[in-house]
């Protein structure tokens, strides 16, 4: 039985989990979108990888149980829902109805729970409470709360920061949801209402404020999951201080371990840099959608091009300089499109088999020994890119043999289903229409026929059923479906 290993970023080891049949439950947490605005695709790299751990586990038989929670409050969403004049829940709506379309386009599948911040509110009053009665939080004049650091001693064994960083930091503290590195403070759990904050506030035995970022994934993931959880997950950057701080509020308040497991994906770069809002160098889903008829499948197929803990350099060619810079090519997203085209044709050419010869025993096994490798690839720590590799090697391979018959083009095909449940990469879209150079065979294919050039129209036809598409001429009508 295949059991899953992961590299566990607060031991630094990789380690299996029990196999499924002994593991229970697995409990999964992931860090979710703050919905402020639409998430660019940088995130979408998290959300994707979220999803591969998601569908791993089922697919190893695990009984998985995955929350992700909606940050729809905090200093960003306030601010956007004030400058625009509009309530907060109304602002955060919006943009988790756009987050969750996009969700379905990347096929990623929901968590089984997508709790708000905003609808925990009582829980996160009492986790601080406990943490009060514990003596790890405290109270400062304008009446927000404070975690103490210095309370908790496990304090950096995530990031591992050492003591010497800790003791340059501690003493000073933090209201800002969002702080760096050079800052080891005190942060805060609850923030008394300013001015900032408009109409957003909650009178609680705490006073009139509202949580701090870093107290809803606690308490969401203890309320949703139990004390202890399997596996938190979430982005490179949030390993600190946002973790660590999960951390330390869970742990301070239950004395058990918050969770066993953490995994973090890496960036989404972009010409050497993270993809972030602040540095302006993002796109979101619909940007490429719109200026390179990106589809879900070709952004998810591009964000799966690499291991999850490694970089992934987003490759785009601009032109003009300055003002005038703009994109033209966004080559990752063409080797995506590529990529997807010889394994649909591959797929189209299986589901068209007919009589052919049966390839033999030797064919068989190297089948199934590449079936087992991209198992394999997957089981280990997630490794995608490997599965893929194996993928194309079996492209290769059943190319190379002297026809087949229908029996062993299912049982390809069965191999390619069963990946899929993973990579879910293989199923083209019902309703996508033919991108630009689907479009220009097409179209060629049609005055090739008018011209009654028929070696060209046939040559067409083939190229385009290599992709994947039919084409037929019925009563001066052409037309063309995915195979
Ligand atoms: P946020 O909405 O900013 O909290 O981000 C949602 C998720 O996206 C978090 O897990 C972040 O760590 C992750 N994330 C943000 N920027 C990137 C990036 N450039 N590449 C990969 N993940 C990112
Ligand atoms: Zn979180």
């Amino acid at each position: 039985m295949t059991v899953l290993q992961l590299r566990n970023t607060l031991t630094r080891e990789k380690e299996s989990l029990p196999a499924p049949a002994e593991a229970g439950q697995v409990k999964l947490y992931t860090c979710g979108p703050t919905v402020y605005n639409h998430v660019h695709i940088g995130n979408w790299r998290a959300f994707v990888f979220y999803d591969v751990l998601h569908r791993a586990l089922r697919w190893l038989g695990y009984d998985l149980r995955h929350v992700m929670n909606l940050t729809d409050v905090d200093d960003k969403t306030i601010r956007g829902s004030i400058a625009e004049g509009v309530p907060l829940r109304e602002f955060t709506q919006r943009y988790t109805d756009f987050f969750l379309e996009d969700l379905d386009a990347l096929r990623i599948r929901h968590p089984h729970d997508m709790p708000r911040a905003t609808d925990a509110v009582d829980a996160m009053v009492s986790l601080v409470e406990t943490l009060i009665d514990k003596g790890v939080a405290y109270k400062s004049d304008d009446g927000s709360v404070y975690f103490k650091i210095s309370g908790f001693p496990g304090y950096g064994k995530l990031s591992g920061l050492d003591a010497r960083e800790l003791k340059a930091g501690a003493g000073g503290r933090v209201a800002a949801d969002e702080y760096d590195k050079e800052n080891v403070t005190d942060f805060a759990l609850w923030k008394a209402w300013s001015e900032e904050d408009g109409d957003v506030f909650w009178e609680t035995s705490l006073g009139k404020g509202r949580p701090g970022w870093h107290l809803e994934c606690s308490a969401l993931a203890m309320e949703h999951l139990g004390n202890t959880i399997d596996i938190h997950a979430g982005g490179i950057d949030l390993m600190f201080p946002h973790h660590e701080n999960e951390i330390a509020q869970s742990e301070a308040a239950t004395g058990e371990t918050f969770s066993r497991i953490w995994v973090h994906n890496e960036h989404l770069m972009v010409g050497g840099k993270k993809m972030s809002k602040s540095l302006k160098n993002f796109f979101t889903f619909r940007q490429l959608v719109e200026l390179a008829g990106a589809t879900g499948r070709e952004v998810r197929y591009a964000l799966l091009n690499a291991h999850y803990s490694k970089k992934l350099n987003l490759q785009v060619t601009y032109e003009g300089e300055g003002e005038e810079r703009h994109p033209v090519r966004f080559d990752s997203l063409l080797a995506a499109r590529e990529a997807l085209h010889r394994l649909d044709g591959f797929r189209a050419a299986l589901e068209r088999a007919g009589e052919g010869p049966d390839p033999g025993d030797a064919a068989r096994a190297q089948l199934q020994e590449l079936h087992a490798a991209m198992r394999s690839a997957i089981a280990d720590d997630l490794n995608v890119p490997a599965a893929l590799g194996k993928l194309f090697e079996l492209v290769k391979e059943v190319n190379k043999l002297e026809g087949y018959d229908q029996a062993f083009a299912g049982e390809v095909l069965a191999v390619l289903q069963d990946v899929d449940e993973v990579l879910a990469v293989l199923e083209p879209e019902a309703d996508a229409g033919l991108d630009a150079d689907e479009q220009q065979l097409f179209e060629g294919w049609v005055a090739a026929r008018e011209a009654k050039d028929w070696a060209r129209a046939d040559a067409l036809r083939d190229q385009l059923q290599e992709r994947g598409i039919g084409v037929q001429a019925r009563k001066g009508e052409s037309t063309w479906t995915r195979l």
